[in-house]
């Protein structure tokens, strides 16, 4: 008997292979990416949910993505639960902040100040359970998301200091069109179309889920292929409640050694619960284009291109004639630029053609900057300026973003500040003149235009700090405002699927 499962076994990890190599050859594949916020540090059965599903997904020859909370970490430390740290090695580890729901989270501490400030303080709190996920699991961790809806731009700045480059979760803070997509330089996976998982309830719930995938795969299938988000806890296979819901609702912030256990799951609903993942689960592993990936998987197979790459005038053109009165990011190829790339683009080919008249405008793209970092300046109606200072003011943009690495707020024509969106789009019309060799003028005119690319970032609507543990009252309208101006550094991931084949 034993060697007759053992035979099955070979078999289906065979076919599994074969799977897996249709699937990077295929034109439209699913990359399903599965990930787990790893909490819990009140609950102990929590930690035995952890290790059941990573042990479990090993021997499926599935990698998943577990975003550890730093205090989680120590806790398995403490409790001396090797086992567990040791499963969810296997996989890939993530970040999930240093204590999650204590108050205050970041939405709150960050939403009174400003970038610099805020990077910093992000650091400050978060750093150190960042370093303990590093040291307890053994492996940098590859991607960050926030805890509840507790999202906030600053914490982009800080990833890029950890060197974590990709945001992996869901919410409704930023959305292009449901894609993937670049952000303050990172790659976001976060307001996917194709977010789904099945609730934990039996065959009725495994039910509507393998339709919601069903529907998710076609849909993909029509549009070249894409990813599909999985998301789960270890701890909802164990507790009838969430342990933040239980200890931090509404604002409240009980000290650590006095938190209460949530209520448990019986031992028939816990069954329930494995067998109706593990159930979905196989149901995905069943289709040839599927391919589970992990978050840095996924930042691999949507890098950003553009970074590095030379742009010549001919494509600077094309991108130049494309700027209008509505600023957004722009495609070249397999690769998208920013708001903010452009400005640094066009600006620096028509320097360089400007000081050397056989310059042949070519710029390689060295940063991505932020967008502003303060209020940009109002513009009502157009102004205009001698083009000996649009020349002068080009050379001073161009040092700003060099030394700062954004965007300048205000760009001043001599005594005249005007936002950077107006001089983008002069920018833009001059480069496309002096290309086409048509005289310039003596006067140079900014119109008032808009940023377009700020319809990607959520107002400060009340619903998107709904969370249960954030204060009935708690709204963030100066950080969003913040995240709006970094609209300038929004463009879409592209997927290579030549990374597929790796
Ligand atoms: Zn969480």
């Amino acid at each position: 008997m034993r060697r007759v499962i053992s035979v099955v076994v070979v078999v289906a990890a065979f076919d599994a292979r074969m799977a897996r190599w249709v699937s990077a050859a295929d034109p439209a594949p699913i990359l399903i990416t599965l990930w787990w916020d790893t909490e819990d540090y009140v609950l102990p059965a929590s930690d035995d949910a952890a290790l059941r599903v990573a042990r479990w997904l090993s021997r499926q020859q599935i990698r998943a993505t577990f975003k550890v909370v730093g205090e989680k970490a120590r806790t398995l430390e403490r409790r001396q639960r090797t086992d567990v740290i040791d499963a969810l090695k296997q996989h890939e580890i993530g970040y999930h902040t240093n204590y999650h729901s204590v108050q205050p989270t970041p939405a709150m501490y960050l939403s009174s100040l400003g970038w610099d400030e805020g990077v910093a303080e992000f650091d400050r709190r978060e750093k150190p359970g960042l370093d303990d996920v590093k040291r307890i699991f053994g492996q940098h961790p590859s991607c960050y998301g926030q805890p509840g809806s507790s999202w906030a731009p600053q914490s982009y700045g800080a990833m890029k200091k950890w060197s974590v480059s990709v945001y992996l979760d869901s919410g409704n803070h930023l959305n292009v069109e449901g894609q993937p997509f670049h952000y303050c330089g990172i790659v976001n996976f976060y307001s996917l179309k194709h977010t789904l998982r099945t609730n934990l309830g039996g065959p009725q719930d495994l039910k509507a889920a393998e339709q919601r995938f069903l529907a998710a795969r076609e849909q993909l299938r029509r549009e070249g292929g894409g990813v599909v988000s999985i998301y789960y806890h270890p701890c909802e296979f164990v507790h009838q409640q969430f342990w933040d819901g239980v200890n931090f609702a509404e604002g409240a912030n009980p000290p650590l050694d006095r938190l209460k256990l949530p209520p448990a799951k019986t031992e028939a609903e816990i069954a329930t619960a494995y067998e109706t993942f593990e159930s979905f689960i196989r149901f995905l592993q069943r289709f040839p284009d599927v391919r589970f990936v992990t978050a840095s998987e996924l930042g691999r197979i949507y890098q950003d291109r553009s970074q590095g790459r030379t742009f010549s005038r001919a494509e600077l053109t094309r991108i130049a004639e494309q700027v209008g009165d509505s600023i957004n990011y722009q495609q070249i190829g397999t690769c998208t630029v920013s708001a903010a790339e452009t400005l640094l683009l066009l600006g620096r080919s028509l320097q360089s053609m400007l000081q050397k008249s056989e310059a042949d405008g070519s710029v390689q793209l060295l940063m991505s900057p932020l967008g502003p970092t303060s209020p940009t300046v109002p513009q009502t109606a157009s102004v205009s300026t001698p083009y000996h200072q649009f020349e002068r003011t080009l050379a001073d943009v161009l040092d700003y973003l060099d030394r700062h690495g954004r965007v300048p707020s205000a760009i001043w024509l001599g005594s005249v500040a005007i936002p950077p969106e107006s001089f983008l789009a002069t920018l833009a019309r001059v480069y496309r003149q002096r290309v086409a060799g048509e005289a310039i003028g003596d006067e140079v005119a900014f119109r008032p235009v808009t940023v377009a690319a700020r319809k990607y970032v959520a107002d400060d609507d009340p619903r998107l700090w709904r969370w249960v543990i954030f204060p009935r009252s708690f709204r963030a309208p100066a950080m969003m405002e913040l995240a709006r101006a970094q609209a300038w550094t929004i463009k879409p991931a592209i997927r290579h699927d030549e990374e597929l084949k790796r």
